[in-house]
Order: C-alpha cells, then sequence, then structure tokens
C-alpha cells in the first residue's frame, strides 16, 4: 500500500471535486452487433469468431436488429431523447485485440442524448445528474496477460467478445463526491437491469466504468484539469480509486505544480492509480463515418414498438409499493433493488393476508438467512407458497415469531420448504386459555413495577409481558390469544 498522503482536512476541505462518469454496458443479445457470432461470456478462446467480427477484408458488418432495440430501452429508461437518425461511425487505433484496427462506434450523431438520473445527495436530497449522450458501439477481444506457462514473455488474445454491442453511457460532470459516484452508478445498474437489457455482471466484465475526475477550489467557476481512471472493476472500489485521485490531486496542485490531463490505472492490490499514458494523450482517433453501415434510423412507430417493451421502473414501482401493499418507503426500496425480490414479494403479497407481514418476514427472516447462507434468492428453499403460509399463521398468530424462526432454521439446514417443514413438525401451541392466564398472572407477580407503569397510562409495556410470557411458554402460546389475555389482564 502507498503511504497515505499527508494532507490535512483543512487542505481537503478547501477544494471541490468534481467527476464524470463513462460506462460501458454489455448487451444480452443472442448475436454480436455486427455478425452472426453467438454473444455469450467465455467459451473456448476465439470459437465465437467470424470474418466480419475478425475484420477479415471484404467482410462487411450487419447491425444487428436487437441491439438497437435494446439500446433505445436502455435510452429511455434513463430519460433520453432519441435520435430519429444517427450516424455509426470509425474510431482508429491500433490494438492487438481488435484485429479491424478501428472500432465501430457513434461520434457525433449518437442514437440517444440528454438523458438524467436523480440520485440521493450527501443530505439525502434528491439531486439531478445530467447524462450527456448513450451511443452504440462494439467491445474489443480479450488480451490474456497471466495463466499460461509462458505468461512472463507472451501475451495470448482471444477475440470472442469482439463485436459485443456496447451502449456506453456518458454522464455529465454533475458528480461532487465518491459517494454521489456511487449511487449514481447503484441507480444506473439498477435501471439497466429491470430493463433486461444487460446483465450488468461487473465481474465479468459486463459493465465498466472509467472514472473523470478533478479538483478546483471551493468556489471556483472553472473546473480543473481531469484524469481518467480505468478499471475500476467493482462497485466497491469506485469510492476508494475517486478518493485516492482526488487526494492525489490535491496533494500535486498543494506542491505547486499542475494536474496533468491523462489516463491512470487502477490497481486493486496496492489501493492507488498508475499513470498510463499522458505523453501521447492528444489521442487522434480520426474518427469518420462507417461506409459500410448506412445511417441508423429509428422511426416514430418502431420507437413507439420498442417501448411497448418497457417494463415499470424501479422508481414508479417503489412508490407502487408503498400505495397498493402499504409497507414503508424503506422496505420498498429493498424490495426495488432487486427485480426478482420485487416479483417474489408482490406475488406472495397479492396472495397472503397482510402484505406488511410477507415484507417482515422476507426481510427480517428469509434475506437474512439467504446472506448467511451465502444463496441468492433464486436458491431459496423457501417457496411461494412457503411464504405465504409463513406469513398467514404468524399473522394469524398460529405460530408464535419463535416457532416461525425455528420453522425456518430447519427449512434452511435441510433445504426443505416451508409448506413441507411446518406440515411434519406441526409446532406444538398453547391455546388453553387458563394456561397462558395462568403464566400471565405468574409474570404480573413477578413485575410490579412494570404493571405500575401500564395502569399509569405506559400501555406499551404490554409488550413486556406478552414477550416474558412466551419465554416462559418456551414460545409456545398462541400469540393472538396471549395479547388479548395480557391486555385484559392488567386492565382488570
Ligand atoms: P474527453 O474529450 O476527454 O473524452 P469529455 O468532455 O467527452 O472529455 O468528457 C468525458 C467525461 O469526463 C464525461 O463523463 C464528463 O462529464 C467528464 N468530464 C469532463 N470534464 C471534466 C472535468 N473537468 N472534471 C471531471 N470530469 C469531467
Ligand atoms: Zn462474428
Ligand atoms: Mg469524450
Amino acid at each position: 500500500m502507498p503511504a497515505a498522503f499527508a494532507l490535512s482536512p483543512d487542505i481537503l476541505a478547501k477544494y471541490q471535486p468534481v467527476i464524470g462518469l463513462e460506462v460501458h454496458v454489455q448487451l444480452l443479445t443472442q448475436s454480436k452487433a455486427f455478425c452472426g457470432c453467438r454473444n455469450e461470456y467465455g467459451g473456448e478462446p476465439n470459437t465465437h469468431v467470424c470474418p466480419v467480427c475478425l475484420g477479415l477484408p471484404g467482410a462487411l458488418p450487419v447491425l444487428n436488429k436487437q441491439a438497437v432495440e435494446f439500446a433505445v430501452l436502455a435510452a429511455k429508461a434513463i430519460g433520453c431523447t432519441i435520435r430519429e437518425t444517427s450516424i455509426f461511425s470509425r474510431k482508429n487505433y491500433f490494438y492487438p485485440d481488435s484485429p479491424k484496427g478501428y472500432q465501430i462506434s457513434q461520434f457525433d450523431k449518437p442514437i440517444a442524448e440528454h438523458g438524467m438520473i436523480v440520485v440521493p445527495d450527501a443530505n439525502g436530497a434528491p439531486k439531478r445528474i445530467g447524462i450527456t449522450r448513450l451511443h452504440m458501439e462494439e467491445d474489443a477481444g480479450k488480451s490474456l496477460h497471466d495463466g499460461f506457462a509462458d505468461s512472463a514473455t507472451r501475451t495470448y488474445i482471444d477475440l470472442n467478445r469482439c463485436g459485443t454491442p456496447l451502449v456506453e453511457i456518458v454522464s455529465e460532470p454533475d458528480l461532487r463526491t465518491p459517494d454521489e459516484a456511487f449511487e449514481y452508478l447503484t441507480k444506473l445498474k439498477e435501471i439497466l437491469l429491470y430493463t433486461g437489457v444487460s446483465d450488468c455482471n461487473m465481474e465479468e466484465g459486463s459493465l465498466r466504468c472509467d472514472a473523470n475526475v478533478s479538483v478546483m477550489l471551493k468556489g471556483a467557476e472553472k473546473f480543473g484539469t481531469k484524469a481518467e481512471v480505468k478499471n475500476v472493476n467493482s462497485f466497491r472500489y469506485i469510492r476508494a480509486a475517486l478518493e485516492y485521485e482526488i487526494e492525489r490531486q490535491i496533494g500535486v496542485i498543494e506542491e505547486g505544480s499542475r494536474v496533468v490531463q491523462e489516463s491512470r490505472l487502477w490497481n486493486n492490490a496496492e489501493g492507488r492509480t498508475y499513470s498510463m499514458r499522458s505523453k501521447e494523450q492528444a489521442h487522434d482517433y480520426r474518427y469518420f463515418p462507417e461506409p459500410d453501415l448506412p445511417p441508423l434510423v429509428v422511426g416514430a412507430e418502431w420507437q413507439r414498438q420498442i417501448l411497448s417493451a418497457m417494463p415499470e421502473l424501479p422508481e414508479a414501482r417503489r412508490a407502487r409499493l408503498v400505495a397498493d401493499y402499504g409497507v414503508s418507503a424503506q422496505d420498498a426500496a429493498t424490495l426495488t433493488t432487486d427485480r426478482n425480490l420485487g416479483d417474489f414479494f408482490e406475488l406472495a403479497a397479492k396472495s397472503a393476508k397482510s402484505p406488511k407481514r410477507v415484507a417482515s418476514i422476507l426481510f427480517s427472516e428469509i434475506t437474512m438467512r439467504l446472506r448467511a447462507a451465502e444463496i441468492t434468492l433464486d436458491k431459496s428453499p423457501i417457496s411461494l407458497d412457503g411464504l405465504v403460509l409463513a406469513a398467514d399463521l404468524t399473522e394469524g398468530g398460529e405460530i408464535s415469531s419463535k416457532q416461525l424462526k425455528q420453522l425456518l432454521d430447519s427449512c434452511f439446514t435441510e433445504g426443505r420448504d416451508f409448506v413441507y417443514i411446518y406440515d411434519r413438525d406441526k409446532p406444538q401451541q398453547i391455546s388453553d386459555t387458563s394456561a397462558i392466564e395462568a403464566m400471565i398472572d405468574e409474570v404480573i407477580a413477578a413485575n410490579p413495577a412494570q404493571v405500575a407503569q401500564f395502569k399509569g397510562g405506559k400501555r406499551t409495556v404490554a409488550a413486556f409481558f406478552v414477550g416474558q410470557v412466551m419465554r416462559l411458554s418456551k414460545g409456545q402460546a398462541n400469540p393472538a390469544l396471549l395479547n388479548e389475555l395480557v391486555v385484559k389482564k392488567l386492565d382488570a
């Protein structure tokens, strides 16, 4: 690890960071952007290739209609305006993983512009982050630097990824803190996952982020010179990379030097950035219109057709979950972070007696156990019917919350559904009024101070007595009956 920058909080506080993100997202089309090769992660190296994506002379690209539809869907989901006629351009550069010597991209006439994502700022207030543009392009292949016996002296090339359809989403320099950048990425990923155009899997590289960052004195009008940080391949490291880079730049300025405009590589292991290329920064890609592809026209009718496939987006769903099911705003936010979780909840909530009970079991009991077992919701042993049954039994007071926990524990250790486990274990329940009353009397006698509180008007103390009796009954007292009898006894 490098020595931490020795900058005092006072010095850091003099500066205002400015951040803009460029996010590349692979589209989940069946085939590649301009040829019929399968678009699939992995595979034997250099098996998903053809003359078009290998850039052999004479091979001609044909645009994938599905890629256009996904790009339009993604663009609309982040509030962009679609350009009816957009142009593909060649971005010329030489790199071993790009056999054509250029990348087909879009330059001055991208398919979409002027979008917006709302993120919470430091105080939790909504802040609009502008999206400059969303354009279509193709991915390059991969250079494999490790994993071979002779990796010390050779680099291998896998061209399977060549020609994978991408959209690049460029933000305005509206972000002011690493936290805001993190929130922006989280929101963007959430929205894209809802649209289904990408799996946004950062480990597999289907979502990649370059972070542009500069610093200026607070109150300054002109932005500072930016550096572009590449290779930040996990959400966790975005904050770290930006924090590092902000402090590095402040250090440079405080020393009396200037920040140079350059690309810098983030190194996870060392927790720092390195200069990648500074001198030849004045990149000239010599963009020109791609002569082998006609202008892309997405007319009003086609746009309408594409938009008919737009699902409800997270923001709208949050509001609806609160309105339709009475869950809290906080719960609604958690339920919408993952579309599957939201779907699972809604299906259960529709057939259960109490949607709120479904939400509370899902959060406090099921997700906690899934996390402990390190399994995802789709591998959960609890079926939809299982969740509904658990919620209804708990809501109806037919099982206590302690019994619910025990049943769920069995489900997870045995990998069996709640319906099966409940049927097999049918927990004992004490529903005999006089037996419960006897226990209540015992607890009342032992806790005169709490009885006095209750009598003095603090009726919430009833919960204390319910808890004590529940413990005395080893979790077997019928909760509904217990609640009723406790209040009756205390009021008597
Ligand atoms: P370039 O010409 O180097 O590609 P752009 O103006 O196209 O630069 O911007 C690329 C990204 O950098 C955008 O996300 C933009 O918001 C961001 N950006 C531009 N200027 C700055 C700056 N001074 N500080 C931080 N980010 C910036
Ligand atoms: Zn191909
Ligand atoms: Mg640019």
